[in-house]
């Protein structure tokens, strides 16, 4: 996976996991300065939140992370386009393959 730091890297499987990336991602953020939000349990909360809320005044990030293969279910499509539709607020999808994007987006 060509950018993304070695160690998000699983070592077994040599591919990036959904729990790898998403504390890259955290990791990075934080360094940045972002305050971070993460649902840890989600099994009792609305479908379709996105899994980061990242905020640092005057930005407000929404991002879901999936795998590089990994797909958007309907609720979360739905979630995002809510999102798209309030001014200021950014919303993206952040796949491993994105990093360089990521740390534009973090910047
Ligand atoms: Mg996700």
């Amino acid at each position: 996976m060509p950018g993304v730091p070695a160690h998000a890297i699983d070592p077994v499987s040599g591919v990036v996991t959904e729990k790898q990336w998403q504390q890259t991602v955290l990791d990075a953020a934080q360094l940045l300065g972002w305050w971070t939000y993460h649902t840890y349990d989600s099994r009792r909360s609305t479908p379709g939140f996105p899994d980061l809320v990242l905020i640092r005044p005057p930005r407000v990030l929404f991002l879901e992370l999936k795998r590089e293969t990994g797909r958007l279910t309907v609720a979360q499509r739905e979630v995002l386009g809510l999102l798209d539709g309030c001014p200021g607020v950014e919303t993206h999808v952040a796949r491993p393959s994105d990093w360089p994007q990521v740390v534009e987006w973090l910047s």
